[in-house]
């Protein structure tokens, strides 16, 4: 079983499981770039799924189904607005491709609908706009609340969990981060390795949550530096949240 990372668009990840001779794919932003790897390595694609409606996500649906037949995946929530829906799925929904199990986490805030997909044996979390690493998802449909919470079910996971979001936002959610919590020395040391491997054009991603925990802002809302900085030393941890999208919408 291999996990492989497809760019596209501009900072684009689909992301490709492949099973032996049978793959999966998660956020199909174009069709190309998966037929063309799926032609190389002789892979028969099976499903699509679709962790929200954004047409960064789903813009290869339809022409993917046509010309191989997969079945498309999405929320329940989404039913109306995923091209070629076949199958949806609610949170906690366990699902299994070919022996290969995935849980289903409803993680709204970035949209209303927006889903992960957990893959316990691969230790792996495909989760779209929702967590980025070292930053998280505009809020487009949903509410601080909602969306803080959706975090505080990912923090729950494995802190070995690989981290598989929608987005090489990477460098830019690292020099944000470091605004809110200048003295975190994890998050100084991370900032560099992300610039080095930008610069040398390598992925930042698959993230590791126990990593997330140490650097990522938006899941730090408890940091005494963080809460000091902002002046919100006894607000919500959702109240402090809100704030530190609010100011990343403006950095
Ligand atoms: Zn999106
Ligand atoms: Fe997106």
């Amino acid at each position: 079983m291999e996990i492989i990372l497809l760019q596209a668009l501009t900072d684009n990840y689909i992301y490709l499981i492949a099973n032996k001779d049978l793959a999966i794919v998660i956020d199909p932003s174009e069709a190309k770039p998966v037929l063309d790897y799926l032609a190389q390595h002789n892979l028969k694609l099976t499903h699509i799924l679709n962790t929200h409606h954004h047409n960064d996500h789903t813009g290869g649906n339809l022409e993917l189904k046509e010309k191989t037949g997969a079945i498309v995946i999405g929320s329940t929530y989404d039913q109306h607005r995923i091209n070629g829906i076949s199958i949806a799925l609610k949170d906690n929904d366990h699902f299994q491709i070919d022996g290969l199990e995935f849980v289903v986490m409803f993680v709204p805030g970035h949209t209303s609908g927006h889903i992960a997909f957990y893959f316990p044996k691969l230790k792996s979390l495909f989760c779209g706009d929702t967590l980025f690493s070292l930053g998280c998802g505009r809020l487009f449909e949903g509410t601080a609340h909602q969306m803080y919470n959706s975090l505080d079910r990912i923090k729950s996971l494995p802190l070995d969990t690989l981290i598989y979001c929608g987005h090489e936002y990477t460098l830019n959610n690292a020099k944000f981060a470091i605004t809110i919590e200048p003295g975190n020395h994890e998050l100084i040391a991370k900032l560099e390795d992300v610039r080095l491997a930008r610069k040398n054009n390598q992925p930042t991603i698959p993230a590791i949550l126990e990593d997330e925990l140490k650097t990522n802002p938006f899941l730090r809302t408890e940091s005494i530096e963080i809460r000091r900085n902002l002046q919100m030393v006894k607000a919500s941890d959702v109240e402090v949240f809100a704030e530190i999208r609010n100011r990343k919408n403006k950095f």
